[in-house]
């Protein structure tokens, strides 16, 4: 699954004291993330230094990460988008999909996650006071009331509705024409996740739903959600569109698929793709 940890990757919050050598680099300036782009072959690499000072930033924060394949990881964030250096360019983290490969993909998605909540989370949200970095803990604490900060992960559903050979897709206003998706909304504090569900597709279409089975899940760094996916069958009720959120829903199956589906990067693809293989 995209986004899901790499196997060789060992997650820790310090370095190896004995460590020395270049280690990966993933920058970011907003919501961009740093590459090197080889001008003769478009080869885009995620930058392998000691430091990111020696691309020529000035590095705000950094955060370390880990290990992937023996070397180490780090995010940092850069003060400022201009490059000196030849090579460098800022990309979307998404344009990075399929460009390098999945463990280096995946790695950049956590390390956006992780600057993300350092960078938003400077000043303790109780008492305005400056926050430190907590030992041994992927955590900020206010210097002042002590208050933890720890990254924020909003956990949201995604459901496949069957109706027998039928299938219920739905799309956002906010989509591009003629694609569909599943149905998905964030949790709500105090509900599990079968609650959330039963919820958001009775909200976002008016149909009940039972028989929830859990299908995958996947962090989805665009910021923080972790999209947990589910198949469920259909219960009562006519499609009613939520006019504020739903565009235009409808029953679905292999013989009439939308025009353009999510793309192979998200889960939602994965459970919409898992659904036709399971009816043909
Ligand atoms: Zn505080």
């Amino acid at each position: 699954m995209i986004f899901s940890t790499p196997s060789r990757f060992e997650p820790a919050l310090q370095v190896a004291s004995n460590r020395s050598g270049p280690v990966l680099w993933f920058v970011f300036h907003k919501n961009n993330i740093l590459v090197i782009k080889n001008t003769e072959t478009q080869e885009v690499s995620i930058p392998l230094v000691e430091h990111a000072t020696e691309l020529g930033l000035i590095v705000t924060r950094e955060q370390y990460l880990g290990v992937l394949n023996g070397v180490p990881c780090y995010a940092a964030e850069a003060a400022y988008e201009a490059l000196t250096n030849p090579g460098l360019e800022w990309m979307g983290l998404r344009s990075l999909f399929s460009l390098v490969d999945d463990e280096l993909f995946a790695i950049s998605g956590r390390a956006f996650q992780i600057i993300d909540w350092h960078r938003t989370h400077q000043f303790c949200g109780r008492c305005g006071h400056k926050n430190v970095q907590k030992e041994g803990e992927r955590c900020l604490r206010c210097h002042d009331c002590g208050q933890l900060h720890y990254p924020r992960v909003a956990p949201a559903i995604m459901v496949m509705v069957q109706r027998e050979k039928d299938f219920l897709l739905a799309r956002s206003p906010h989509f591009i024409p003629g694609m569909y998706s599943a149905l998905a909304g964030f949790s709500e504090p105090g509900e599990t996740l079968e609650e959330t569900l039963e919820r958001e597709v009775f909200e976002e279409v008016g149909v009940r739903v039972n028989n929830i089975r859990y299908f995958a899940s996947q962090p989805w760094p665009f910021p923080h959600s972790l999209m947990i996916a589910f198949h469920a069958d259909y219960v009562s009720g006519e499609i009613t569109p939520d006019p504020q959120e739903i565009e235009d829903a409808g029953w679905f199956n292999v013989n009439k698929l939308p025009e353009k589906l999510p793309s192979p990067i998200s889960i939602s693809r994965k459970l919409i793709d898992a659904t036709i293989a399971s009816l043909t």
